[in-house]
């Protein structure tokens, strides 16, 4: 699963470019840096990679998430359809811009319910959110037509799925802006980054700005600049590009070692009865990053996940889980904040402090995912299918 694991010469060799420069300010320098542009660099070959039109490195995911929101223009007041399974960053960034989380139910995709986000929109919505969880796709279409339909913007949460694919297009591309997460655990890593990818021209330049205190980057003199609004500084720096723009250049390869290692268990794990797995609404663009499957009842999962861990596998069970999934979100749920919500927004969480979710509960609760490595032999493969296979068995 992640980009840590192979890392080597290749990601020394690039920071060393910075390093011998002394440059590690993405911007400006234009002399001393000789030529050493890793962050323009690696949003180029994001570009190229996904085949989009503009791309934009942040310091974060999260980051990024907040300057694309801010560059679609969400902000106090509206509403933004978002699941209720997804890392807490997808809400922290709502926050960040002063808008209103609606979550909504996830079906068997793991990803938003496109009937649930349909149900939800009100006057005030501006705005659906789908996150690509697990290395997998939402579904595109339906999200694309009710986003269509209601004239809303689309805006793909992406953090964990960097060159999965639906349809032929990469994920994050699809809608009117994308976001990456580049931290230490995910497909590739910079340690710490993030990005946003769009086709529209206006946002980019927004996303542009916006990470850097709103300066416009025109010209060559950095005390020249002009504000054309307030930004703030969600900088990627040039060591931490360094170590993406090598990641880049694996990702193929970390993508055919995952998609060929997954097929290995999820075939194994096809061969017992009761086991269904995460339905893909295009398998052909899976990135493979985790193989999530289904047992009947709740009580088995959470044994099977226990069992799993007991063989030293990894498995998440993400119903009792406080980093992805509602349930146990409290701080989200009591609005802890440490300074107030706006009046409106608070008044606007207050739902959360009762609402269930009965419907995402049946899914998640029967849940287990488990991350594919990419460092391992065929012989360690060989035996964590496995000692996954009983442990799985069980639990049945
Ligand atoms: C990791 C992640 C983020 C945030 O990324 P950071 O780089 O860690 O800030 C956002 N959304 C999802 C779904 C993630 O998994």
């Amino acid at each position: 699963m992640p980009g840590f694991e192979f890392f080597g010469a290749e990601e020394r060799k690039e920071v060393n470019d910075v390093l011998e420069t002394g440059i590690m300010m993405r911007y400006g320098f234009d002399g001393a840096r000789k030529g050493i542009w890793k962050a323009k660099e690696l949003e180029a070959e994001m570009c190229k990679k996904l085949d989009v039109q503009y791309a934009q490195l942040a310091s974060s995911g999260t980051a990024a998430l907040t300057t694309a929101m801010a560059a679609l223009g969400l902000g106090a007041g509206d509403e933004i359809i978002m699941p209720t399974f997804t890392f807490v960053a997808s809400f922290e960034s709502v926050f960040s811009v002063g808008a209103t989380p609606v979550l909504v139910d996830v079906d068997d995709t793991l990803t938003l319910d496109p009937k649930a986000v349909e149900a939800a929109i009100t006057p005030r919505t501006k705005a659906v959110m789908p996150v690509h969880m697990c290395g997998a796709m939402a579904d595109m279409d339906a999200l694309v037509a009710i986003c269509k339909k209601h004239n809303l913007i689309l805006l793909e949460d992406a953090c964990q799925s960097f060159g999965a694919s639906y349809k032929g297009k990469a994920l994050g591309t699809i809608g009117d802006a994308g976001t990456f997460s580049f931290d230490f655990v995910k497909t590739i890593t910079c340690a710490e980054g993030g990005g946003i990818v769009t086709n529209n021209k206006d946002v980019y330049i927004k996303c542009d700005g916006y990470t850097d205190h709103g300066h416009d980057h025109i010209g060559n003199d950095r005390g020249l600049e002009q504000h054309p609004f307030i930004g703030y500084n969600y900088r990627i720096s040039e060591l931490h590009a360094a170590v993406g723009l090598a990641q880049i250049r694996k990702l193929d390869k970390f993508l055919e070692i995952q998609r060929s290692t997954k097929k290995i268990f999820k075939e194994a794990l096809a061969a017992i009865p009761g086991v269904t797995f995460r339905r893909l609404p295009d398998p052909a663009g899976d990135s493979a990053t985790f193989l999530s499957f289904f047992l009947p009842e709740a009580e088995q999962a959470r044994k099977a996940a226990a069992a799993m861990k007991a063989a030293g596998l990894a498995a998440f069970y993400y119903y009792d889980n406080n980093w992805h999934y509602i349930r146990q979100w409290d701080h989200f749920k009591q609005g802890q904040v440490l300074t107030p919500f706006a009046p409106g927004l608070k008044q606007a969480m207050e739902i959360y402090k009762t609402k269930e979710f009965p419907a995402s509960d049946a899914i998640i609760s029967r849940n287990i995912s488990t991350p594919i490595n990419l460092s391992w032999s065929e012989a360690e493969i060989k035996e964590r299918v496995e000692k996954m296979v009983n442990a799985v068995k069980s639990a049945l």
